[in-house]
């Protein structure tokens, strides 16, 4: 029965077949429980870590998991989940966004269509209503309870809100000049025919911006399997090599990439670092709203849609 069963996958960028070797796992594999006793995992209940094997394509080097949760049980995983609740100041989560932000604002015009896939409650998306020209906005969320807040960043543009997260036939094609997938990308089961659909309502010249995990960063190498990005709800994780060969596959060329900031208060990190030693205090006097600005293991790539009907070489004659 396909609810009961987990899904066994070939390499979502290259189709190769699984590799033979496990390259992280957990303590406590996820395949050796079965989908019910996965959920308070899945939810964060639980301190023990849990999660899928990985194992690295010698196709294309992606490192995924061959055995995942299918569709329709994370489907009912997405849908019990609990609205967006970040511990982390909303200053401090501007902060980074604005970060991305930038990232865009060199090299496109911000005009024309723009769509974002997963905006949640649009910290991202206030940037390009303030600084940008775009005359039209659609935002796939399937998070209803972020609707109120998100619809108020566009309040007096022409936008859609869009609740099924891959509805992109909604749109004409051609339509985007731009488009942003924040932390969205390492949650895919088919992440190419993902961006192969987007890639149709995207002009040329059209500009993705991506901002996902870096499984070859430094802070992954010192936790190792232990590492956050390792969990329940990523079938893959991308390094920036790995990234260049899923745009490649789905038909887009790589313009520039790099690591980015992630900026947290001051307090939040001391009082977090003294709950690691085991001292649990509620707040930590003395830092007030100062915030500081950390690389740990995301990186931000811009890339945009291959020339239709010509072969883009990969590197420069
Ligand atoms: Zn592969």
């Amino acid at each position: 029965m396909e609810e009961s069963g987990f899904l066994s996958r070939t390499c979502p960028v290259c189709g190769g077949a699984p590799p033979p070797a496990v390259e992280v796992r957990s303590e406590t594999s996820a395949e050796s429980l079965d989908f019910t006793a996965l959920v308070p995992y899945w939810n964060g209940f639980f301190k023990e870590k849990v999660f899928f094997p990985y194992s690295r394509c010698r196709g294309c080097g992606l490192l995924y998991a061959p055995i995942f949760f299918n569709r329709s049980q994370l489907e009912r995983l997405y849908a019990q989940m609990e609205p967006n609740m970040s511990e982390v100041p909303l200053e401090a989560l501007r902060r980074t966004q604005y970060g991305y932000f930038e990232a865009l604002k060199s090299c496109s015009h911000l005009e024309g269509g723009f769509i974002e896939v997963g905006p949640d409650i649009g910290l991202f998306t206030e940037n390009c209503v303030r600084e940008g020209r775009f005359d039209e906005y659609w935002l796939f969320e399937p998070n209803r309870d972020a609707l109120p807040a998100l619809s108020k960043v566009v309040e007096g543009r022409t936008f859609h809100v869009i609740h099924d997260m891959f509805g992109f036939s909604k749109l004409p094609e051609r339509a985007a000049s731009v488009a942003v997938l924040i932390q969205v990308l390492d949650h895919l089961l088919d992440p190419v025919g993902t961006l192969r659909a987007l890639r149709q309502r995207m002009s040329s010249g059209a500009k993705l911006l991506l901002v996902t995990h870096d499984e070859s960063s430094l802070l992954r190498r010192l936790v190792g399997w232990k590492w956050p990005a390792f969990c329940l709800q990523h079938p893959q994780i991308y390094s920036p090599q790995s990234i260049c060969a899923l745009l490649d596959a789905a038909g887009f060329e790589v313009l520039q990439q790099r690591k980015t900031v992630n900026f947290f208060q001051i307090s939040y990190l001391v009082k977090h670092l003294l709950w690691a030693f085991g001292w649990k205090v509620r707040s930590v006097p003395g830092f007030g709203q100062l915030t500081i600005g950390l690389k740990l293991g995301n990186m931000l790539t811009i890339a945009t849609p291959k020339a239709e009907g010509k072969n883009v070489p990969t590197s420069a004659p």
